[in-house]
């Protein structure tokens, strides 16, 4: 799945959080049905587009690590799991222990019950009879209990007692300030890039970059020209320092790249006399144009400004 698509889906969650669920396959998340696995949710986490808020444990296999799994009834006598489940009624004298309706009433009025093995008439309940309540009947050997043994099957068709799962941890997350950033400028960084490319100048929108650490980074807008290393990004709330240390961390890490950001606000001279350098510079749309049109403007300035 793309980057775009991904980020659009992100995009129409707000504030919920993605929890995950278990499924037919297994452990997935759900965002509005649609499903993501934990390895693309993992690469949103690793692009930074997910923040982590909370954890969930699940049963899982412990032979695959399997979540998909399902409970298998089983006659604690035979094994069979031809179970069938029933209104269970014992007769104390005979302890005959059968479902209700084996034990024919007399009349429907005077609550007089027949013992189907030694044939007695019996009304009492608590003295004569009992009523236990639910049970389960094999229909190979027909044992009645009320407590099956439970087993579980995975989807690659493991069996295990219920005890000796194991439990696996997963996270939940919210989407992050950058993802709703992203999300915000991506149709202008598809029309800067766009109309870049009417004047000649390649440019890709979101794409991925590994920087020196390691880490994979998405970029708004990448310029593609051989002459210039430039990445075009938005910041919503300039005057933000933590969003500052973000892009600045990102910059280190990707030296090779000069950062063009793009605000709508003014910024604090303190902020701008500390990161305005030459591989980072501040473009703020004083006159409120479109974000794209400014773009294009200080892109085609450098380009000509190299020729
Ligand atoms: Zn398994
Ligand atoms: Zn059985
Ligand atoms: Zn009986």
């Amino acid at each position: 799945m793309d980057i775009s698509t991904i980020l659009m889906i992100l995009r129409s969650i707000g504030d919920e959080e993605i929890r995950p669920k278990i499924k037919s396959m297994g452990l997935l998340y759900d965002i509005k049905g649609m499903e993501l696995t934990p390895e693309q949710i993992n690469e949103c986490r690793e692009s930074e587009l997910l923040l982590q808020v909370s954890r969930y444990s699940y049963p899982a296999c412990n032979t695959c690590g399997s979540t998909a799994l399902h409970i298998i009834f089983e006659c604690p006598s035979c094994r069979s799991s031809m179970l069938t489940k029933h209104d269970i009624m014992v007769h104390y004298e005979c302890s005959y222990t059968a479902p209700a309706e084996e034990f024919r009433a007399v009349s429907r009025s005077d609550m007089v019950h027949t013992c189907p093995r030694c044939g007695k008439q019996f009304r009492k309940v608590g003295i004569d009879y009992g009523r236990p309540g639910f049970g389960f009947r094999c229909e190979r050997c027909r044992f009645i209990t009320q407590y099956p043994a439970v087993k579980v099957v995975c989807s690659n068709d493991h069996v295990s007692n219920i005890y000796d799962l194991n439990m696996l941890m997963v996270e939940g997350y919210r989407v992050s300030s950058t993802a709703n950033s992203l999300a915000a400028v991506y149709e202008e960084m598809v029309t800067a890039a766009k109309m870049l490319k009417g004047h000649g100048v390649e440019a890709d929108v979101l794409c991925k970059v590994t920087g020196t650490s390691g880490a994979v980074h998405i970029i708004p807008l990448m310029l593609k020209d051989s002459s210039i290393s430039v990445m075009v990004d938005y910041m919503s709330r300039p005057n933000d320092m933590m969003q500052w240390f973000r892009i600045i961390a990102r910059s280190v890490d990707l030296p090779d790249l000069s950062t063009i950001i793009v605000t709508d606000e003014p910024i604090d001279r303190h902020i701008l006399a500390t990161i305005n350098t030459a591989r980072l510079r501040v473009l703020y749309n004083k006159d409120g144009v479109r974000i794209s049109q400014l773009i294009v403007q200080e892109v085609l300035r450098m380009v000509e400004g190299l020729v």
